[in-house]
């Protein structure tokens, strides 16, 4: 964490699919804002704290430090797979069918997960934990890097949105004993809506909120226009920013991008990703790399983002396309370098005009 009044020019963010793209005038135009940052580490990943156009006190400036990092730090210890004292990680150990009382923060997600879960036809499911674990792209590292037929077949039984109850009040039931949660696709979004509150609180206009490369933007950037975020060419081993397909100029809206590209193994001349198909229980097989998706809430960028790329290509882009409130750049891979970009019909004028 440091204090820096200086606004960036180009920060590249080390493993996110979206690249931030910060407007820097010279320095003597009236119009440049001062920009305070804070940066840190949660959920696995990085974060990162704009505000603008506003005068903030140093003394507010540590306490909001403080107030991010722990707000973040909070949703961690809840939702965190990788934290085996973790709310979830505890839930997920236990074989209890019996009602639980959980956090309203957690509720919160779960209640998001279920109504994607039932929206994307269950394309999107939480309940894929043992399978992304299987696969190697969860907590336990498994032996083989493709299991075998069998160990899926057994974990596919533990699965199932199906299989978790919510009723309300905070409280959940898991119908089965070996139901476990990943909420891997949804929590980082939520920590952006979270830290996006903190900063309504203290009603700052112009700010930008990241988790992990989700993102939520509010008025304008240090160089008084909108924020511009950059989306990466899905390119398998790409370092990010390296090759853009195209930067988005966006004001009071959520991004997030799922895709294929960077979390990954090959094993004999095939890629596996770590969006599973819950049906085959495989990672899912079809050309699309990646989704970016615009919305009003992160939690629900993040999630339509990987909902989106278990649906395919042409599945996911119709159920995007007829979906209100809600915007998606898809990319599909022709081959290793050659990529095919589609958007949905309102997409365009988020785009920065050349
Ligand atoms: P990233 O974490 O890179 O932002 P996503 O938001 O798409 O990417 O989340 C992918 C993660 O979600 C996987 O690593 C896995 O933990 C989990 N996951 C995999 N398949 C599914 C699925 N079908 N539904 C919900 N979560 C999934
Ligand atoms: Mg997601």
């Amino acid at each position: 964490m440091y204090f820096n009044l200086k606004a960036v020019k180009l920060s590249i963010y080390r493993s996110s699919f979206i690249l931030l793209l910060f407007y820097l005038p010279a320095c003597d135009t009236a119009e440049q804002n001062v920009s305070y940052e804070w940066h840190g580490r949660t959920m696995g990943t990085t974060y990162q704290v704009k505000v603008t156009g506003t005068t903030i006190k140093k003394s507010k400036y540590g306490q909001l430090a403080t107030q991010i990092d722990s707000a973040l730090k909070s949703v961690n210890a809840k939702m965190s797979t990788y934290d085996p004292q973790s709310e979830i990680s505890i839930i997920n150990k236990s074989r209890d069918t019996g009602p639980i009382n959980v956090s309203h923060s957690l509720y919160t997600v779960l209640e998001a997960s279920i109504d994607l879960f039932n929206k994307s036809e269950g394309a999107f499911d939480i309940t894929v934990a043992p399978l992304v674990n299987l696969w190697g792209f969860g907590p336990e590292k498994p032996e083989n890097k493709v299991p075998d037929k069998t160990k899926i077949e057994k974990a596919l039984l533990n699965t199932g949105s199906g299989n978790l109850n919510l009723s309300g009040q905070n409280m959940i039931r898991k119908k089965i004993p070996g139901l476990q949660i990943d909420l891997s696709a949804i929590a980082k979004g939520y920590g952006v809506d979270v830290v996006t509150e903190l900063m309504e609180l203290y009603r700052f206009d112009n700010y930008m909120v990241e988790v992990g490369g989700e993102v939520r933007v509010m008025g304008k950037n240090a160089g008084n226009v909108c924020w511009k975020i950059g989306i990466d060419q899905p390119k398998h081993a790409s370092l990010p920013g390296q090759q853009l397909e195209g930067v988005l100029c966006l004001t009071d809206v959520s991004v997030a991008t799922s895709g294929d590209y960077r979390n990954y193994f090959y094993h004999d001349g095939q890629y596996f990703s770590h969006t599973i198909n819950p049906d085959s229980g495989y990672p899912v097989n079809h050309n699309l790399a990646s989704v970016t998706i615009i919305a009003a809430s992160c939690m629900m960028a993040d999630g339509l983002a990987t909902a989106t790329m278990v649906m395919g290509p042409d599945k996911g882009f119709q159920w995007i396309e007829n979906m209100a409130g809600v915007e998606a750049m898809l990319i599909e891979r022709l081959d290793e370098n050659n990529f095919k970009v589609m958007y949905t019909q309102g997409f365009e004028k988020y785009l920065e005009k050349e």
